[in-house]
């Protein structure tokens, strides 16, 4: 399939993009590395007027330090995100997900920023933003703000993201001497999460002291597994124990039923996955 024509901007800084964006009609579409917009334009499930492609755009690539945080350039491809020293000493759950995304073709081309923009409910890393209390910083004709993850993901495909708008970096804060494990189920390798678990915990001696709980493809949106968490603060460093916390990991979800499972099931995988994620996470 062709997709349908349209006009083609190709700027090199973020205030170009922003102009390209503003003046490029009606439909406009960001264009990072392609890998879920050229196939649904292909289709004709989109057919922007004008697509403006960051490509270009170096200050959006690459990984900083920023003191307690950092700073995750939105067009940073997979595969650079899988090499980075700073996410695999401060967030080495990013790279643990992402090392389960696609194949390397599609790591290679596909960007931090543009799975996180995409928002798919099965996508791998917008759970893991969730996970790790990421703040995405946003630019638009205003200047910019910055919208916690919490209040990112709207819906399903559906983000905090308002037309004219360009998601331009993520901040992770440092998570020094936490333990993390990623969790993915799915059917042959790498396919897209059936469910999957992103685990964060803090251990102080023999009890966790803090935890933060993931989940991919539970609704609409990733979702934080609070009853987990809350039942994980404080508790002995035990299988027991985590086996009783991750029994409450289908709190509050609504996941759907598709051709890979149906609800309940999803619902039942979602505490195996936890209790395993966390087991990981926590060096049981
Ligand atoms: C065969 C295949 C298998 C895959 N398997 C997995 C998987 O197992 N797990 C997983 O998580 N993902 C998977 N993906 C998706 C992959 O992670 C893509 O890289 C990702 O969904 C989109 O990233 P992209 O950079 O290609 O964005 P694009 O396709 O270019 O853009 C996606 C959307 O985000 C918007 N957007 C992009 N960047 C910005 C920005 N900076 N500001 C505002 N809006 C923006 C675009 O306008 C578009 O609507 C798979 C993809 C393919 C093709």
């Amino acid at each position: 399939m062709i997709p349908a024509p349209f006009a083609y901007a190709r700027p090199s800084t973020v205030d170009e993009a922003l102009q390209a964006v503003a003046s490029g009609g009606e439909d406009v579409k960001i264009l990072a590395g392609g890998q879920s917009l050229i196939p649904v334009m292909r289709l004709r499930l989109a057919a922007p007027e004008t697509v403006v492609d960051l490509t270009r755009v170096a200050e959006l690539r690459g990984v900083r330090d920023d003191g307690d945080a950092i700073v995750i350039g939105a067009m940073t491809t997979h595969s650079d995100v899988l090499s980075d020293p700073l996410i695999k000493q401060y967030a080495p759950l990013i790279a643990e997900a992402t090392e389960t995304v696609a194949d390397r073709q599609v790591r290679h081309r596909g960007t931090f920023g543009g799975a996180l923009a995409h928002a798919d409910p099965a996508g791998d890393l917008p759970a893991v933003a969730l996970a790790l209390d990421a703040e995405f910083v946003i630019a638009g004709s205003g200047g910019r703000r910055t919208v916690p993850a919490a209040d990112f993901f709207v819906d399903y495909l559906t983000t905090a993201l308002e037309e004219g708008e360009i998601l331009v970096e993520i901040r992770v804060p440092k998570r020094e001497g936490w333990g993390m494990h990623y969790e993915k189920f799915n059917r042959v390798a790498q396919a897209w999460s059936i469910v999957a678990v992103a685990a964060a915990v803090r251990r102080e001696g023999g009890r966790i002291a803090e935890a933060r709980i993931g989940l991919t493809n539970m609704g609409p949106t990733p979702i934080r597994a609070s009853g987990v968490e809350e039942a994980l603060t404080g508790a002995d460093a035990t299988a027991e124990a985590v086996a009783a916390a991750a029994a409450r990991a289908a709190e509050g979800t609504s996941p759907s039923s598709d051709l890979n499972a149906q609800a309940d099931y999803r619902q039942h995988l979602v505490t195996v996955l936890t209790r395993r994620a966390v087991t990981a996470a926590a060096g049981l």
